[in-house]
């Protein structure tokens, strides 16, 4: 969300004669956009800001301001522990950020924005992209969360929930399917529930227009609230070809004594049920989830729960955090709080159990041949570039199932193209996949995939 939110504000810069560049030092104005999920982010925006400080000494026309959600929740107070600072702009003010910007070049003031916008006055994104952008880009469908769980921050620092027109959103992403986008990510705290406030159009009938899009060849999506997942949503995974086999859905714990304290709205149970039909929907979907070790009165039993849950559902991938304290969230004032020892030896412990996981489902696609969608060479190739030789190029991409694939196009088995200069980027290959590596697939380019993928 916020790679999308600093590209939004990147865009509204650019009127005010602001180009992006590459290195720090070479900046005039420099904005940091942040996030306040978790303690640890936090402490990130204040250790940057001291770097920024030494710069601005060296630079005293430096503008360095703060967006986002730790500006949000910080506000002025942000001024004033950081002296440094001339702006402070709340998650609802990026669309006034060129024009406080202006105010502070030309009166040389300091200024702090954090009012937040309402129904009747939403912010609307910018849509205005350069050619050749990447192949795989974020749209925001929808701003806010009002699910209130007891450990998080967002619903204080990203306001009340609001889903954009279903126009608007088709519109942003043929833009972006012109400029070169082949596979877009919808975003949104709980996408799940987009529309329902509005009553505009729901999520699965959002997917089933953006599916038509001529030039789009894949939609994923993330975040999902499991308890807004419904049949309609999971049916898509069968019936929508350019939704991707894979969704992320945040179980945080596998005990219900825990999920009730943490106002999830979903037992274990019901959780499984909605694995049990995604899996029958769409046999070879991926899972991923995220994890909390350690919440407030989390037992050693409650902690073995969730592990019962990790091996019933044996995910593809997770993300797992230690609780963090938040401000203005209920379970900061929770007091049976666990140990940060405790909590760091249940998040490795998590880890570790994964790993085997990750190793055993990845192990089994050895030697399958796999659709995906090439985003371009690999970093690695990037660098490597000038002592290579066209013909030994390596690509990246990704499955449906949202695994990254590393490949050569050497050794082809049949022949694709007129030459071995010819860019795969953009397009959907069938790959063999040889080697499993901790964090990606290795193989080789078999034959471009089917007709109808192909663009
Ligand atoms: N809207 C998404 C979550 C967004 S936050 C959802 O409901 O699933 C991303 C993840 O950060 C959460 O799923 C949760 O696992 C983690 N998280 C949020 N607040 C946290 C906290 N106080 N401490 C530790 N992890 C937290
Ligand atoms: Fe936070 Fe819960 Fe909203 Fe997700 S659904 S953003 S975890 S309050």
């Amino acid at each position: 969300m916020n790679i999308y939110d600093s590209e939004q504000m990147a865009i509204r810069l650019k009127p005010l004669g602001y180009k992006l560049v590459s290195f720090l030092e070479s900046a005039d104005l420099i904005i940091v956009n942040t996030c306040a999920i978790r303690e640890k982010a936090e402490q990130k925006v204040f250790s940057l800001l001291g770097r920024l400080a030494k710069l601005k000494k060296k630079k005293p026309d430096l503008l360095i301001g703060v967006g986002g959600c730790v500006a949000q929740q910080e506000g002025k107070k942000l001024l004033q522990r950081a002296p440094c600072l001339d702006l402070v702009f709340g998650t609802h003010a990026a669309g006034r950020m060129p024009e406080l910007i202006q105010q502070i070049e030309q009166q040389g003031c300091r200024m702090v924005d954090i009012g937040m916008s309402d129904q009747k006055n939403p912010i609307e994104s910018i849509i205005q992209y350069d050619q050749n952008i990447n192949i795989s880009k974020f749209v925001t469908i929808m701003q806010g969360c009002e699910n209130f769980c007891t450990y998080c921050v967002v619903p204080y620092v990203r306001g009340k929930e609001f889903s954009r027109k279903p126009e608007a959103i088709i519109q942003e992403i043929k833009a972006l399917v012109k400029c070169g986008a082949r596979e877009i990510t919808l975003l949104g705290q709980n996408v799940n529930s987009y529309g329902t406030k509005e009553g505009i159009c729901t999520f699965p009938e959002l997917l089933a227009c953006l599916n038509q899009i001529k030039g789009l060849k894949r939609i994923r999506f993330t975040t999902s609230h499991p308890k807004d997942l419904s049949d309609d949503l999971i049916d898509c995974f069968a019936n929508l070809d350019k939704l991707c086999k894979h969704i992320h859905l945040p179980v945080q714990s596998g005990s219900n004594r825990i999920l009730r304290r943490m106002n999830r709205k979903y037992t274990r149970e019901e959780y499984l049920g909605k694995i049990a039909k995604l899996r029958k929907s769409c046999p070879d979907i991926a899972l991923s989830t995220d994890l909390i070790t350690g919440f407030p009165g989390e037992s050693k039993s409650d902690f073995e729960d969730t592990l019962e849950l990790m091996k019933q559902v044996e995910y593809d991938s997770i993300f797992a955090f230690k609780y963090s304290d938040r401000p203005n969230a209920k379970a900061a004032g929770f007091n049976d709080k666990i140990s940060e020892n405790e909590k760091r030896n249940r998040l490795q412990k998590i880890l570790k159990l994964q790993e085997g996981f990750t190793a055993r489902k990845n192990s089994l696609l050895t030697g399958s041949i796999q659709p995906v969608l090439v985003e371009g060479l690999s970093k690695k190739q990037e660098t490597d570039n000038q002592h290579n030789s066209n013909n030994n190029l390596q690509w990246t991409g990704r499955t449906s199932t949202n695994k990254i694939v590393n490949f050569f196009h050497d050794d082809l088995e049949i022949s694709v193209g007129s030459g071995s200069d010819e860019s795969y980027e953009g397009k959907i290959v069938d790959v063999k996949i040889e080697k499993v590596l901790l964090h990606s697939l290795k193989g080789k380019l078999m034959r471009l995939s089917e007709n109808k993928h192909f663009f």
